[in-house]
């Protein structure tokens, strides 16, 4: 049954007051449900809807206050990634130089005091280049300027080769890998391994008293999967719905835990960017197994 005969025996059925309220309801239900869908939408951070409500009344005027703020917001987050990638983009230059002096210090440096003041200097530089590089990343990947040069990449090949690399971050923990066998992909590498650091040292800081970190390769039904799998904190459930996005902490505040809050925006970026899925469990207090999953392509070598 259409809409409009549905509309037509609703009124004939009932009647005449009721009939004109049920009339008034029906016809302001749709722009006031479609208002509602737009803030819900606005809520959930997508400013690039506009919603049309053609009313001629206080609902057409409501709507077009919405599409105004959410001109402003849209405005107001595009000043801010651009703000981010120039900002990143030039402390990235100074500081660049103050690591290369420190190196070029410790290569002449005997005296082991200052040698471990020069050491403590490139460390943090790293780290702070570490950090301009995720803001840098976020600005071109909100600009649509990150470009994928994807290749044929076995996943089962690559995870342990970042894995022996992560290992030699924590002598607390034991990297652990394990995996079915041939898992290729057709991925960008680089990309790839960013999403594996992140997700490994999650894993790492996540779990301060040290322990087991398993990470596998697992092949299902056309797709890889890549589960890290730490025993550490965990995620308390009411803020698990918050994790993928931007600039998101639970312990900001804690010191020695680091990070802005961009690696998992980012590995959602680039895995959803190569058709694939990322997701987590999590019991806090228990640990956290995060995985993210990619289309295997058909693999003739082996
Ligand atoms: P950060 O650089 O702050 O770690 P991420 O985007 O990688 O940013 O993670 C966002 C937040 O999710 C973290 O600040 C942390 O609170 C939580 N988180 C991520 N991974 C884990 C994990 N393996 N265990 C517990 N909490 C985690």
């Amino acid at each position: 049954m259409g809409a409009a005969s549905a509309f037509r025996r609703a009124l004939a059925a009932a009647p005449a007051g009721r009939a004109l309220a049920l009339a008034m309801a029906l016809f302001l239900s749709r722009p006031l449900r479609r208002l509602t869908a737009y803030a819900v939408a606005l809520g959930r951070g997508e400013p690039g809807r506009r919603v049309k409500v053609t009313t001629g009344d206080e609902l057409e005027r409501l709507g077009d206050s919405f599409n105004a703020m959410a001109d402003d917001v849209q405005r107001a987050l595009r000043l801010r990634d651009e703000f981010i990638g120039v900002a990143s983009h030039e402390l990235r230059t100074p500081l660049t130089v103050i690591k290369a002096y420190a190196q070029w210090l410790l290569t002449r440096e005997t005296d082991q005091e200052k040698r471990r003041v020069l050491q403590t200097m490139v460390r943090h530089t790293n780290r702070i280049d570490e950090l301009l590089r995720e803001m840098l990343t976020v600005s071109e990947l909100r600009a649509g300027r990150v470009e994928q040069h994807r290749q044929r990449t076995d996943l089962a090949a690559l995870v342990p080769e970042v894995v022996t690399a992560m290992q030699t971050l924590s002598e607390k923990h034991r990297l652990l890998f394990r995996s079915a066998g041939p898992a290729p992909v057709d991925a960008d590498r680089n990309q790839i391994e960013v999403v594996l650091t992140n997700l490994i040292d999650n894993a790492i800081r996540y779990s301060p008293q040290g322990g087991e970190v398993e990470v596998t390769v697992t092949k299902d039904a056309g797709w890889a999967a890549v589960a890290v799998q730490d025993h550490g904190m965990g995620i308390p459930e009411e803020k698990q719905r918050h994790v993928f996005e931007p600039f998101f902490q639970i312990q900001p505040a804690i010191a020695g835990f680091g990070g802005l809050g961009l690696g998992l925006y980012i590995s959602k970026e680039i895995v959803t960017r190569h058709g694939g899925r990322i997701w987590f469990e999590s019991t806090e207090g228990q640990g956290s197994t995060f995985c993210f999953s990619l289309p295997l392509v058909e693999d003739n070598r082996t």
